[in-house]
């Protein structure tokens, strides 16, 4: 796969294309994000990954609009908050987030997290009836993709066995430490598209010194080297930053090549795991759950 610049594109199973680096906005307030997407705009961002549970989908909507942008320009992003899965709470979510983000269709709408704590012991037709409404959504052409995120393989098949259409994403934790080469080869099988979240560990790949080494050894930095490797792997990555300086060095990804020999040194980092819980924990379905700064 060859990518240029941040205008290249991964292609999805059914034909739409989603450009190769998006910015995260997890953690950032309306105000903050609405500063941060109309500066990656600028710096030449085109994919924006944001969330009903970030809270901030309004301040994104305010800068896609003021940024002056065709809506086609720009691919937006956003997921289900926990506490309205099901069918007719996903319909209702989904208009909400449209609402804020005052858009007429979304670009990728989500599962942000299969098992939600309320619906655990029935969460194979939680997932069932949740997708349903996805698929609605997309067959009215209100979003032009449906994924899931966090979804492990049982997760996965749940929704490849039992309905219509294969999700066209799986967002999923995807840095040096969390490679999931069983999901990812999954994923590729039926033509999942994988995007990773946390590509920079969520700050914690800077502390790595093997990765410090990497980036003196190809004249680059840590961030770099973390999403040149997401990009290898044909993983679409998702770095989130507020600086402007920083969105541009995140973005100059696109002349360099890591050898395999260096890829698996850096896959050494493996052992030290993920971050946070294994998605197949249920997670608690209170409104922005997910956004620390409700907790
Ligand atoms: P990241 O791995 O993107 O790390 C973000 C951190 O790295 C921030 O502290 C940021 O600080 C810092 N940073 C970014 N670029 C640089 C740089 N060049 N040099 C030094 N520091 C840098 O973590 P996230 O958790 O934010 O993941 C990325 C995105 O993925 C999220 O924003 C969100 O959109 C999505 N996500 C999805 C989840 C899901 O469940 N589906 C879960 C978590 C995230 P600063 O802003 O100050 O620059």
């Amino acid at each position: 796969m060859k990518f240029e610049n941040l205008q290249s594109t991964f292609t999805m199973h059914n034909g739409v294309t989603i450009p190769c680096i998006a910015l995260g906005t997890f953690k950032m307030t309306s105000e903050v994000a609405e500063q941060a997407v109309l500066d990656g705009i600028e710096v030449g961002y085109r994919h924006i990954d944001t969330a009903a549970a970030y809270q901030n989908e309004d301040g994104v909507g305010r800068a896609i609009k003021k940024s002056g942008l065709k809506r086609e320009e720009i691919f937006v992003t956003s997921k289900l908050p926990n506490a309205m899965h099901g069918y007719n709470n996903t319909l209702r979510a989904f208009n909400e987030s449209l609402e804020k983000l005052e858009l007429d269709y979304l670009d990728l709408y989500l599962i942000h997290w299969p098992v939600i704590e309320e619906h655990k012991d029935r969460y194979q037709e939680d997932i069932i009836e949740t997708w349903q409404a996805f698929e609605k959504l997309y067959k009215e052409g209100k979003t032009r993709s449906i994924g899931v995120s966090n979804f492990m393989i049982e997760h996965l098949d749940i929704i490849i066995k039992n309905t219509e259409i294969i999700p066209m994403i799986n967002q999923i934790q995807f840095n040096p430490q969390v490679i999931e080469e069983d999901l990812r080869a999954h994923c590729k099988k039926h033509n999942i598209v994988v995007e990773g979240w946390g590509p920079l560990v969520q700050g914690q790949a800077f502390d790595h010194e093997i990765l410090n080494e990497m980036a003196k050894k190809y004249n680059r930095t840590v961030a770099q080297i973390c999403i040149r490797f997401a990009l290898q792997h044909e993983v679409l990555p998702l770095p989130k930053t507020t600086h402007k300086d920083r969105m541009i060095e995140n973005a100059n990804v696109f002349d360099f090549e890591i050898t395999d020999e260096d890829r698996k040194e850096i896959e050494k980092l493996k052992v030290l795991g993920r971050l946070g819980k294994e998605p197949n924990i249920p997670r608690a379905g209170q409104p922005g759950g997910s956004n620390p700064q409700n907790k």
